[in-house]
């Protein structure tokens, strides 16, 4: 088989509803990714923040193929070893007090906005549904997610959206208050806008939300799909936020590959859901869960703590280059947003993965960079010289 033979057969047999780069992907080692002619590319997307521990892992396929030989699936009217160990753990590691499991990160959103509604429905009854969310935010692509993502672009074509959200803008804590009004249960965020353009969220702001959030019994909810799973140094970012968010939802990295997700609750919100109230098939499964156990195996504190030096690393290298495309770096650990100048930011992307580094793009000029968290400095070199020599060249691009 070869690249281009999967490339047409991807076309003429699957929905034309992703601008794929021109590059089919065979297998990968660590962050090396190889196409069907054994080409060579530097990975720095993680499959969309997915791929946390890079490929190949031994570890990470043998749990799989262990479960799998065991017990592939058996629904949640049964209980399973896996999703009980990791629902522990990470409760252990975060301090949360419960966790649903799901399959996707819009479906783990979902979950969120059920909680709040629920939870204001059983404590005030009917009329505060409204969830105020964050302009320019990322939350998924159902009709309901997309009505809470605040960017027009994506309230189009699908009418009619689920109703009841907000929008008010990142940092203005007077307009995002001016926002909740009697009918508000909840204010949900991203702390790193992702696909918005990797924009962290001040501390302040934040910190002003979060106290907003209990003096009016308003659900602080934290979409982590992007930053949780040790994304930004800390397991889940709002730890380094220094909040106690009611709940946070969380899918990308946690099983390293596999299709999964869900949210965890605090205290006071562990009771809202009861049964009959939220399923979902799959959730759970338990070999999503034995990999996700095996992922937050690897991500241990000394993993987490290189996170933050390898993206320090990135982001200071790429400053030093003087390339006159690049207007600056933002981020938070190994979530790297690159602001863009001279050059579309699809036509730098197109270009650089065509020269061996598979890199993002996010919001309206930035390139993003989501490496596997393992990603060693010898595999970040290799990356960093590739956009080195296309980011000085000083051609056609504008
Ligand atoms: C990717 C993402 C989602 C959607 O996740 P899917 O698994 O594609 O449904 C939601 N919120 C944020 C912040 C994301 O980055």
């Amino acid at each position: 088989m070869t690249s281009q033979q999967v490339i047409t057969n991807t076309s003429d047999n699957i929905l034309n509803t992703y601008a794929r780069f021109p590059i089919a992907i065979s297998h990968g080692k660590g962050a090396r990714l190889y196409d069907f002619e054994g080409r060579e590319y530097i990975d720095f997307t993680a499959g969309l923040g997915v791929n946390a521990i890079g490929y190949g892992n031994e570890a990470w396929g043998k749990a799989i193929a262990e479960q799998a030989a065991k017990l592939g699936h058996i629904s949640n009217l049964y209980h399973t070893a896996p999703p009980a160990k990791l629902a522990e753990t990470l409760c252990q590691r975060t301090g949360m007090a419960k966790i649903f499991f799901a399959n996707s990160g819009g479906e783990s959103n979902e979950g969120l906005i059920k909680l709040a509604r629920k939870y204001s429905f059983d404590k005030y009854g009917k009329g505060r549904q409204t969830i105020v969310t964050l302009v320019n935010s990322f939350h998924g692509r159902t009709v309901t997610t997309l009505a809470a993502t605040g960017q027009d672009v994506f309230h189009n074509y699908f009418f009619p959206f689920t109703e009841g959200f907000r929008h008010a803008p990142a940092g203005a804590l007077d307009m995002v208050k001016a926002a909740c009004g009697d009918d508000t249960c909840a204010i949900m965020l991203e702390l790193v806008q992702g696909e918005g353009g990797v924009l962290p969220l001040s501390q302040e702001f934040v910190t002003g939300v979060a106290a907003f959030c209990r003096e009016r019994d308003l659900l602080l909810l934290i979409d982590e799909i992007q930053t949780g799973i040790g994304r930004t140094g800390s397991l889940f970012a709002y730890q380094q936020y220094g909040l106690t968010p009611d709940a946070v939802s969380f899918a990308k990295g946690i099983a390293g590959g596999l299709p999964f997700g869900g949210f965890m609750t605090n205290e006071r919100c562990e009771a809202v859901l009861g049964p009959g109230t939220h399923a979902t098939t799959f959730g759970g499964n338990p070999i999503c869960a034995a990999a996700a156990l095996c992922v937050l195996d690897i991500l241990d504190d000394t993993v987490l703590g290189q996170v933050a030096e390898k993206g320090a690393y990135i982001r200071e290298k790429v400053a030093s280059m003087h390339s006159p495309y690049v207007t600056g770096t933002r981020g938070l650990g190994l979530m790297i947003g690159i602001g863009v100048q001279n050059a579309s930011h699809k036509e730098l992307a197109a270009r650089l993965n065509e020269a061996g580094l598979l890199c993002l793009t996010a919001g309206a000029a930035a390139l993003r960079f989501l490496p596997p968290l393992t990603i060693t400095y010898e595999e970040i070199d290799a990356g960093l010289t590739i956009f080195e020599s296309v980011m000085k060249n000083q051609g056609d691009l504008a």
